[in-house]
């Protein structure tokens, strides 16, 4: 692979990075784009009522996350369609339904950016007064009393018949009690995080389409189901300033949680790189790197399940070739808690070695994205080129982000510890982003490990000393327990 990375130029390694963010949609498969945006809007919904039917479910992260895509095909098969209307509506309901379990403002601010583009894309008006009273009470829970009023305004001034328009009156009224000057208690917010999503354009009042109408039993039953999901939905009247409604308790959260820390034992997938015909990075004295990623993960498996008595499932057990776009979805498919792929690195500078650990970002350093290029080998599509699968595939992404950087933390710390346990010195690469084709497509936090440089002499010779590989497999294992230690295996 070492030889191969020389060829790739920049504009390959750049077509790499734009693919990987814009190509959600290219990964659908064929057979979803024949499908009508009314069928999958079924399909959605089938698969939102599983969820809100199952505790253990709600309290996975991944699982509202599958059902947030199965709406985003809806959108995706048929963009200007009402079908795609209710299915970005309902998205923004998920992300406020899971924010109020995860407590994550990315989630919050994901529900924000929903309701943002059902305002700014859709010409019907039916859902949006919905979507402005939503963002308001979004901005309004978490403080953001003038961004809050501008939404309760709009409502008061463009939707004064629609059924939002009483509580949009009322909080407005909340607001004001608040202080005699809402836009002075903004000043002293924490400001808002970078993702959020401006105020949307003025809206246009358009006549409803007949299609609505008849649709418009069904949605509002799945509204209502909806509803029920959030917390903070409904209690818009009631709701004194004293008693800030993000504060309500979610009833079902404490026992779903309790449930699945003593029934679910969690499943990690370790990702052996390369295989059969794909070798990976060859050192000059032996050391291959398609073995060495198999012997480790064997060695992360054993202790993951003889100590720490955790599910662990191997996307390949021999040399095997395995397609790398066939490796996240086999981790999708068994519902797992945490991916990590295990790799050796190489670069053309022989000196160049130390041990790093990925999460999938965009690979701001030259480094990164020069290993990123030659661990995604010749996986180069062409580009969609519509920006709003990009914006899309941006914002999912960033959703899985923050638990993959913190499980790379722990597991890059623990290899650094672990290594210096065997030799004197070790160097420290840390934690990077890089845009791996292989991190994309999972739905659960994931990770690449690099546990060192082939390329170089000295550390080569190390790779092939079982007794440091040993303590390398410790490392990640702990990394991987402390992981889902802290976070229960659980959102
Ligand atoms: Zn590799």
């Amino acid at each position: 692979m070492s030889e191969n990375s020389r060829k790739i130029g920049f504009f390959k390694v750049l077509f790499i990075f734009i693919f990987l963010w814009g190509s959600s949609v290219a990964l659908a498969p064929a057979k979803a784009k024949a499908e009508s945006a009314e069928s999958l809007y079924t399909k959605a919904k089938h698969s939102f009522y599983q969820l809100k039917g199952s505790p253990d479910k709600m309290a996975r992260r991944d699982q509202w996350i599958n059902t947030v895509d199965d709406f985003l095909k809806v959108y995706h098969s048929n963009p200007k369609s009402y079908p795609a209307y209710k299915a970005i509506f309902t998205i923004g309901k998920l992300y406020e339904g899971l924010y109020q379990i995860s407590k994550n403002p990315k989630d919050s601010d994901l529900a924000l950016g929903y309701y943002g583009k059902l305002l700014q894309e859709f010409e019907s008006d039916r859902l949006k007064d919905d979507a402005l009273f939503r963002r308001g009470e979004i901005y309004f829970d978490r403080g953001h009393y003038t961004l809050a009023e501008k939404e309760f305004e709009k409502i008061v001034r463009e939707y004064s018949r629609g059924d939002r328009s009483s509580e949009a009156r009322q909080r407005l009224k909340q607001i004001v009690a608040l202080s005699p000057n809402p836009s002075q208690i903004e000043v002293a917010q924490t400001p808002l995080q970078a993702t959020a999503p401006v105020a949307p354009p003025a809206v246009e009042k358009k006549v409803a389409k007949k299609e609505e109408v008849k649709t418009k039993a069904d949605s509002e039953l799945l509204l209502a189901q909806l509803e029920q999901l959030s917390p903070v939905a409904g209690v818009g009247i009631e709701a004194k300033p004293s008693a800030p409604v993000s504060s309500t308790p979610v009833e079902k959260v404490e026992p779903a949680e309790k449930k699945v820390a003593e029934k679910k034992v969690p499943l990690v997938i370790l990702d052996p790189g390369h295989g059969g015909k794909d070798l990976g990075a060859k050192g000059k004295h032996g050391v291959v790197e398609k073995e060495l990623n198999l012997n480790l993960a064997k060695k992360v498996k054993a202790i993951l399940e003889k100590e720490y008595k955790i599910r662990v499932h191997l996307t390949r057990s021999d040399d095997t070739f395995i397609p790398l776009k066939e490796r996240g979805p086999i981790a999708n498919g068994m519902k797992a808690d945490l991916f990590v792929s295990l790799h050796a690195n190489a670069a053309n500078r022989e000196a160049a070695h130390g041990i790093e650990t990925y999460y999938l970002g965009r690979g701001l350093s030259e480094q990164a994205k020069e290993t990123a290029a030659r661990e995604n080998g010749d996986l180069v599509y062409s580009i969609p080129d519509d920006q709003t699968q990009q914006i899309l595939a941006d914002l999912i992404s960033n959703n899985k982000m923050n638990d993959s950087s913190r499980l790379a933390g722990r597991v890059q710390r623990y290899l650094y510890q672990k290594a210096k346990k065997r030799f004197k010195k070790v160097k420290n690469l840390g934690v990077k982003e890089g845009p791996f084709w292989v991190l994309h497509d999972t739905n659960m936090p994931s990770i690449l490990v690099e546990v060192g440089f082939v390329t170089n002499a000295k550390e080569e010779a190390r790779l092939k000393d079982e007794k440091y590989l040993d303590l390398l497999s410790e490392a990640v294992a702990k990394g991987i327990r402390d992981f889902l230690h802290e976070n229960g295996p659980m959102i």
